[in-house]
C-alpha cells in the first residue's frame, strides 16, 4: 500500500487544495498558502508551520 501524502478533508472526503490564507497575529497580517477543503472551506494548518511562523513573528517583535 503506497502512502499518499495528499490531505483529505475528513468531513467531505475530498482532496484539500492550496488556498491563500490570511493570518492576523499580534497586529501583523501575513498570508501563506495552506491546504483547504474546496467544499466546506476547512483550512488545515500544520501545527509545526504555525509554531515556526509565530515564533519568528514573536522574535521580530521582541527585537524592537
Ligand atoms: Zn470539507
Amino acid at each position: 500500500m503506497a502512502e499518499d501524502r495528499k490531505l483529505i478533508c475528513h468531513r467531505c472526503g475530498v482532496e484539500l487544495v492550496p488556498v491563500k490564507t490570511f493570518f492576523n497575529y499580534l497586529g501583523h497580517n501575513f498570508n501563506t498558502e495552506l491546504p483547504a477543503c474546496p467544499k466546506c472551506g476547512e483550512v488545515f494548518i500544520p501545527e509545526s508551520l504555525v509554531r515556526g511562523r509565530m515564533t519568528a513573528v514573536e522574535q521580530e517583535l521582541e527585537d524592537k
